[in-house]
């Protein structure tokens, strides 16, 4: 849990993005879903644990249909303030384009065991490539996990919906404003 990859990639005199510091939300743990249209249009999902983002860019963006599994690629921890974090990267910056929160809330592990803490538990499903959680927004809601592949490449997990209520076959990327704004990115960008 560090930022110093987050500030290497970043030059904070022409980026428009936060420098942002190792920061906590006083009661329950965050997430936020970030829609980037950097050079290819991603979504960034990222969840609050020990002051930082946990971050992984999603090429095809989340869905609610547990047969839909989405490849997520871990990228570097964000800083907490990134959470509020929309607008324009400038043109020759790492990430360059725009950016809006297409989603957020707050989020629990799932099967939370008493004897373990929330960080320790969330720490040793990094390590294991397993993550299951629940999530309280306004657009993603039930319970998700994040799954590590066992391949070559490091950084691939899977997204995957579990099955509950909240599950769904409508694709809820059509739902596509800002939770922040109430605005499209196209719109945005002008
Ligand atoms: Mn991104």
């Amino acid at each position: 849990m560090d930022l110093s990859k987050y500030h290497q990639k970043r030059d904070f005199n022409t980026t428009t993005e936060p420098k942002g510091e190792i920061n906590k939300s006083k009661k329950e743990l965050i997430f936020v879903v970030q829609k980037h249209a950097a050079s290819q249009l991603h979504y960034d999902f990222r969840l609050e644990m020990d002051g930082v983002l946990k971050s992984w860019a999603i090429p095809k963006g989340p869905s609610m249909n547990p047969e839909e599994k989405r490849l997520a690629i871990m990228v570097e921890d964000h800083p907490y303030t990134y959470k509020d974090f929309e607008g324009t990267i400038p043109e020759g910056n790492y990430g360059a384009g725009n950016v809006m929160v297409w989603d957020n809330g707050t989020y629990t592990l799932a099967d939370q065991e008493k004897t373990e803490s929330v960080e320790a538990q969330f720490k040793s499903g990094l390590q294991n490539g397993h993550l299951s959680f629940i999530l309280d927004g306004k657009k993603l809601k039930g319970e998700f996990a994040l799954v590590k592949l066992k391949i070559k490449q490091k950084d691939a997990w899977l997204l995957i919906k579990k099955e509950d209520e909240h599950a769904s076959e409508t694709d809820v990327l059509l739902k596509n404003k800002s939770v922040i704004s109430g605005l499209t990115l196209e719109a945005m960008a002008k």
